[in-house]
């Protein structure tokens, strides 16, 4: 069978069909999709799903990874921020180095393509330095809707050498010169951190941790970062257990981009000492059946980031038919429908308030979580995804100025 075709049951025979269709229009077009890393966080999550995909539509679709040291990846992490709308001057050197590394990246990569899609800042400024014929395509996964203004004023002299960009939400757009495009992300329910599991597989991982099923289980997974704000999460779960007896267990590792994984953990783990009851879990990359397990085991699930692309985490937990207490921020808003999907919350005393009340309504949570599964099946699967791109293959061989949410 088709790796498409086990898709089928899921998202029903018409989608796939039209699939098919589709990359009829763009068969053998040559695509290259570039980030920064190959495991951690969701772009790698998603590429790792939708280049197979894309194959065996007959898209000539490559990954490309950029090389660099540590040094760069600490300057892109505050770029990462700094687009995200926090202060950072960048000195001269740290730009300069930043376009050195995305020169010779340039040089030493296959981005021979029909398209080329560059996924977030990082690898942003290679259009100034590839010599390729192709279409290029920024893929924004982040919040660039207020960003530090130095900052984007360097990236738009290169940004102006795209043919076209991509955002999550609408909101996260700003003014350029082409058109721009919506295509949310999405999950694979087929793959082990999101297809059905039993009830043993979660046990097994809950005793691997230590964690025991005696008292309901808050869950929020994420890299350890402070804009997934792990301790307003601790702060919240402590509000929650002075009325209501509960776990909680923060599941995180680090991504191979991002240096300042390891201070935010040491912080998290300083925040939860003496609490027998707050569970720092160091997950190891690619531990996707263990973040399966621990998210089904979850009564609820909190994300409550104060920043935040789209937030993967939480369409994985509404898969799982989990009802979500989300900060209402980026693709949180668009994915939590509030009091149907879940809870939007804008602090950690509104997180605790609707953890609570969800704890304490087993038929609220239930309703809700199976609202959040079916929300998610139709909106965010990987088999939406697929169309869009299919979609926009088409379209940037005819650019037009059209805004499109397929
Ligand atoms: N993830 C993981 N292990 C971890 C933390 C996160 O596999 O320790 C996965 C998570 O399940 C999700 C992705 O990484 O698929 C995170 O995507 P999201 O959009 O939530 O956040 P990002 O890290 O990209 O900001």
């Amino acid at each position: 069978m088709s790796i498409l075709a086990q898709y089928t049951p899921i998202a029903g025979k018409d989608e796939i069909d039209q699939l098919y269709r589709l990359a009829e229009i763009s068969k053998d077009k040559k695509v290259v999709m570039v980030n920064s890393t190959r495991d951690g966080g969701g772009v790698a999550e998603i590429l790792n799903c939708l280049i197979p995909l894309l194959n065996e539509l007959g898209i000539d679709c490559r990954w490309e990874v950029i090389e660099a040291e540590a040094p760069f990846f600490e300057i892109t992490k505050s770029m990462h921020n700094a687009v995200q709308g926090k202060k950072i001057n960048f000195s001269p050197e740290a730009l300069d180095y930043y376009l050195e590394v995305n020169r010779k990246n340039a040089q030493n990569l296959d981005l021979d393509a029909d398209v080329v899609i560059i996924h977030d800042p990082q690898p942003l400024a290679l259009v100034s330095y590839a010599k390729t014929r192709g279409k290029w395509v920024w893929r924004c996964h982040i919040d660039s809707s207020k960003p530090e203004l130095g900052l984007w004023k360097f990236f738009k002299g290169h940004l102006l050498n795209y043919d076209a960009s991509i955002y999550s939400i609408a909101k996260f757009s700003r003014p350029l010169p082409h058109p721009q495009y919506l295509i949310p992300p999405s999950i694979d329910p087929l793959s082990d951190k999101n297809r059905d599991i039993g009830s043993s597989e979660v046990e097994e991982v809950l005793k691997k941790y230590g964690i025991t099923a005696d008292k309901p289980l808050i869950v929020q997974v994420s890299r350890f970062d402070k804009f997934k704000d792990p301790v307003g999460v601790i702060k919240a779960y402590r509000m929650v257990k002075k009325e209501l007896d509960c776990r909680l267990v923060l599941a995180g590792g680090t991504a191979s981009d991002d240096p300042e994984g390891a201070a935010v953990l040491q912080e998290v783990e300083k925040e939860a000492a003496g609490d027998p009851d707050i569970h720092v879990l160091c997950v190891e990359p690619g531990s996707n059946l263990e973040i399966n397990a621990l998210q089904r085991a979850a009564d609820v699930i909190i994300q409550k980031s104060t920043k935040e692309g789209f937030g993967l985490v939480v369409t994985e937990a509404m898969y799982k038919g989990k009802p979500v207490v989300g900060g209402a921020v980026g693709g949180i808003t668009i994915q939590i429908q509030n009091h149907h999907t879940g809870f939007l919350v804008y602090s950690p005393e509104g997180a605790a308030y609707r953890i609570r009340y969800l704890l304490n309504r087993e038929k609220v949570r239930r309703r809700m979580g199976m609202a959040a599964r079916e929300y998610v099946r139709s909106n965010f699967l990987i088999t939406r995804h697929l169309r869009d791109y299919l979609a926009l293959f088409c379209i940037l061989d005819n650019i037009g100025e059209s805004i499109i949410y397929v």
